[in-house]
């Protein structure tokens, strides 16, 4: 799943992207978050940034594309990731556009959310308090000037990306204003909801799944025509059976009848054959007795 978080300084782009990759296993790109971890290293992209950012203006496109080209390439970010605080304008939303084709990749869902500005400066300074009772170092521009300075850049170049993600159908928005775990469960009914967060994987293979399960609905039909083709053949069968058997027992009668008709046919001949013994006996008594009277 491969996802962007849209939204305002304050916006709770950080949390909820921090849920997301507890929930579906993603990495999360945080621009921000890289960027203050070059400053931080003193490299030359972080010492590039680091005025600008502290003035809570954007760093130039291309140092964030760069970062963001090199990132994506890694080995981690293979099974999805949620981009937090990229694409902040246009351009880079079109360089986004070009490194994802470049890699035949796709990208999920654009979640906005939406919130009141009157409630971000005090969502930034509960921020604030929160990072210093954990004894972590405050954000050099979590502060009011450099806030309205970030939401200024936010109107005048993060904003169209709204119009930008509208326009290509893959947009949601989400109002940021909600409970946290609200939100969550708002962001993951619309990734669900389209699938995403059954991955665009899935969703691709879908197609074939899709295929299958027709093949599947069909396969009751197949069965009522096989079951009608075997209760035709069984009938036949039956049929043949049934025949054979008259057949047979015909056969049978037709021999029982030869054999009585035989029996019937000796016992017809019996009387004559007898006679013509008792003929037999007599010529032969008389021949005897002739031959006796010779003598
Ligand atoms: P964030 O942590 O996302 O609020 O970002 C903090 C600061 O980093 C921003 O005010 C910018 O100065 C810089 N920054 C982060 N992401 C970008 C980006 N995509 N484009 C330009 N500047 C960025």
């Amino acid at each position: 799943m491969r996802l962007i978080l849209l939204g305002p300084p304050g916006a709770g782009k950080g949390t909820q992207a921090q849920r997301l990759v507890a929930r579906y296993g993603l990495v999360q790109l945080s621009t921000g978050d890289m960027l203050r971890a070059a400053v931080a290293a003193g490299t030359p992209v972080g010492l590039k940034a680091k005025d600008l950012m502290a003035q809570g203006a954007l760093v130039p496109d291309d140092m964030v594309c760069a970062i963001i080209a090199d990132r994506i390439a890694e080995p981690d970010a293979r099974n999805g990731f949620i981009l937090d605080g990229f694409p902040r304008t246009v351009g880079q939303a079109e360089a986004l556009d070009a490194m994802l084709k470049d890699r035949k990749l796709g990208l999920d869902a654009v979640i906005a959310l939406k919130v009141n500005e009157d409630a971000l400066l005090a969502r930034v300074e509960k921020r604030v308090a929160e990072m210093t009772a954990r004894g972590e170092a405050v954000r050099a521009d979590d502060n009011a000037e450099a806030l309205k300075k970030r939401l200024d850049a936010y109107r005048a170049q993060t904003a169209p990306l709204i119009d930008y993600y509208g326009g290509k159908g893959t947009l949601n928005v989400v109002d940021g204003m909600a409970a946290i775990d609200a939100v969550e469960r708002a962001i993951v009914a619309i990734l669900e909801g389209t699938g995403s967060a059954a991955k665009r994987k899935p969703a691709r293979q879908s197609a074939k799944k899709v295929k299958k399960a027709k093949k599947v609905a069909k396969r009751p039909a197949k069965a009522v025509k096989a079951a009608k083709k075997a209760k035709k053949t069984t009938k036949s069968k039956a049929a043949s059976v049934k025949s054979a058997g008259r057949a047979t027992r015909a056969r049978k009668g037709a021999r029982k009848a030869a054999v009585r008709g035989t029996r019937k046919a000796a016992a017809a001949r019996r009387p004559a054959a007898k006679k013509r013994a008792g003929t037999a006996r007599r010529t032969v008594k008389k021949a005897a007795k002739r031959k006796s009277g010779r003598r």
